[in-house]
């Protein structure tokens, strides 16, 4: 199989034929279609994660199942999937045991058995979740890693119906984001530095586009401010500065990898108005299930750039430049 590999940090990767993977037990072999870039696959290229090299990277896939592992019982060969971070808990720690296999500290993901830059993967069948009908692997592949984190941080912001819902850092994280709040009937403000995206925005579903700048809190104070703040941006000063625009009993949902030192929180404004900060990364599987039948049913569509897997390092390069408009995905075939 053919395979984008990492062969050293923060060098190419290179392009490799290697030996077809066969499923052990519970797990499957996937022909991968689509393969979604992620920017944590740029902290993979450059050493951030405990791997040795080689690695395949890679962890939006989508394709077909080829070849299953003894015991799989629920999934067919032909079946359309895609597999998301965690694929596999111990099965028999209190996360695992409360549902939350994701949060297992011996949790499996493409870290274990290669990712989705190759022309086949192996998964665990738990890790995998069908594609609905019709649903281009192109598409699906962002939902994955974008859309379920995304997704999930919608859904434990707890939004009623009416609230308002501001969405910060409109990438590849964030335009999903957006999308489905809109999606799901609430009132959306984008806070964009590009007055350029303005138009763009409002067609995704924003109601509100505000260009904000260094300080979007201030921009959004201005606008009445908002009971739900998605914070998809790496910019801590950003999300610091965007708490100031949250009403009382609001709550900032942060999925965001910020590198820029500490949020800075006003302790007393947090708890005198009631508001929230909390962290939020890919949670229920019932978020992802949600996130991918509101892409089938056309009321989200993911900003896709497509191209071959031999392009991975040019793409990888756009991704760091910040050019790639939302999101990038490497077909297979
Ligand atoms: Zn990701
Ligand atoms: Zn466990």
């Amino acid at each position: 199989m053919r395979a984008a590999v990492i062969t050293r940090y923060n060098e190419p990767w290179e392009f490799q034929d290697l030996s077809d993977p066969r499923p052990q037990a519970g797990q499957v072999l996937v022909r991968i279609h689509a393969s979604g870039m992620c920017g944590t696959d740029l902290h993979v290229h450059h050493g951030m994660f405990p791997l040795q090299p080689p690695v395949v990277a890679g962890h939006e896939p989508a394709g077909e199942i080829v070849e299953l592992g003894a015991g799989v019982i629920h999934l067919k060969v032909g079946d359309r999937v895609g597999v998301h971070w965690n694929q596999k808990g111990c099965g028999r720690c209190a996360e695992c045991q409360s549902g939350h296999e994701g949060g297992c500290a011996q949790a499996q993901s493409w870290m274990n058995l290669g990712g989705g830059n190759s022309e086949l993967m192996l998964a665990w069948a738990s890790g995998c979740t069908l594609l609905p009908d019709g649903l281009d692997y192109a598409l699906a592949a962002p939902v994955f890693c974008a859309g379920y984190t995304v997704m999930s941080g919608l859904r434990n912001a707890d939004p009623r119906p009416g609230e308002r819902v501001a969405i910060l850092g409109l990438g590849g994280l964030g335009h999903l984001a957006l999308q489905y709040a809109h999606a799901l009937g609430l009132t959306t403000f984008a806070l964009t530095g590009q007055a350029g995206k303005r138009d763009e925005l409002r067609r995704m579903g924003a109601d509100e586009v505000l260009v904000a700048g260094a300080d979007p809190g201030k921009a959004l104070a201005a606008a009445g401010g908002a009971d739900v703040i998605l914070s998809t941006t790496n910019s801590a000063r950003q999300v610091a500065s965007a708490l100031q625009g949250l009403r009382p009993r609001g709550r900032l949902v942060n999925m965001g990898v910020t590198t820029d030192g500490p949020i800075a929180v006003d302790v007393m404004s947090l708890t005198l108005g009631q508001r929230q900060l909390r962290g939020s990364s890919q949670d229920e599987r019932a978020d992802l299930y949600e996130a991918l039948q509101l892409v089938a049913s056309g009321k989200v569509k993911p900003a896709v750039e497509s191209y071959p897997l031999g392009e991975a390092n040019a793409v990888r390069e756009r991704l760091a430049a910040g050019k790639v408009r939302y999101r990038a995905v490497l077909l297979h075939r």
